[in-house]
């Protein structure tokens, strides 16, 4: 069964909750012009955002990362949104000669070995290319919600992070039923993986397909305690760990 005819449930007051994204968008790109951007993991939640970024032709960059593991049905995904739209997508890729430096040093498996290795591996792989995709932005839009974790549980529609830097998280309040729906009847491309139970998709090596009754993010890093399972992309900087 497909994601859309598993998950397609809008909530009561979804077309509210439309409107207030859209208007969110709209009024951020309006406000922060050239130096706002979408940060999309190209997830079911950023699809939402990138559609509707091209749907109200709202003037905002759109970028992503290519940590050079990802899945080939994220790498088709990103090939599909730019025929799709004809939108340009910046990708930022990791600094080759740290990649190797880490692997060599490392091994192509370091994830498994200790959480620190694993954090250093998302550091190198996607907390310095985001650091360069969000270099002279003032703001940048995310599509966290509060009900992919327990860690996620207070994202706040929207908050300006230690540097000065606005978040944005329009989706915030919206369910799995509410992105799905919206997917569904709009038509919005999304990856394949999310028709063989991946909700939540990372880098090849760190995520996998869920069983029925486990939790949303419960497919990535599932070696790891609950409470580490955050790449340090959206961990705020009060917790210790740079954003
Ligand atoms: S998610 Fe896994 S493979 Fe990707 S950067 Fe983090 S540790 Fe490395």
């Amino acid at each position: 069964m497909s994601a859309v005819a598993l998950h397609a449930r809008p909530s009561d007051n979804f077309q509210a909750k439309l409107a207030h994204t859209a208007a969110v968008l709209t009024a951020a790109a309006a406000e922060h012009g050239s130096r706002i951007v979408q940060a999309t993991s190209l997830g079911a939640e950023d699809m939402v955002i990138t559609d509707l970024i091209a749907r109200w032709h709202v003037p905002m960059a759109i970028g992503t990362l290519n940590t050079g593991v990802l899945h080939s049905q994220t790498l088709a995904l990103l090939t599909r949104i730019q025929a799709h739209y004809g939108l340009q997508i910046r990708v930022m890729q990791p600094q080759r000669e740290a990649v190797v430096q880490f692997v060599t040093r490392n091994g192509e498996r370091a994830m498994y070995q200790s959480l620190e290795l694993r954090q250093a591996c998302c550091a190198v792989r996607k907390l310095e290319p985001l650091r360069r995709l969000l270099e002279s932005k003032t703001a940048w839009i995310t599509g966290l919600r509060r009900e992919q974790s327990d860690h996620r549980a207070a994202v706040p529609l929207s908050e300006q992070e230690a540097n000065g830097r606005l978040k944005l998280n329009p989706l915030a309040d919206w369910t799995w039923g509410d992105v799905w729906h919206y997917i569904a009847i709009n038509d919005v491309p999304y990856n394949a993986l999310h028709d063989q139970f991946f909700p939540s998709i990372g880098c090849a090596p760190c995520t996998r397909a869920i069983a029925l009754g486990e939790d949303f993010r419960a497919g990535r890093w599932w070696w790891e305690s609950e409470n580490t399972k955050e790449c340090g992309l959206h961990v705020r900087a009060a917790e210790g760990v740079a954003a």
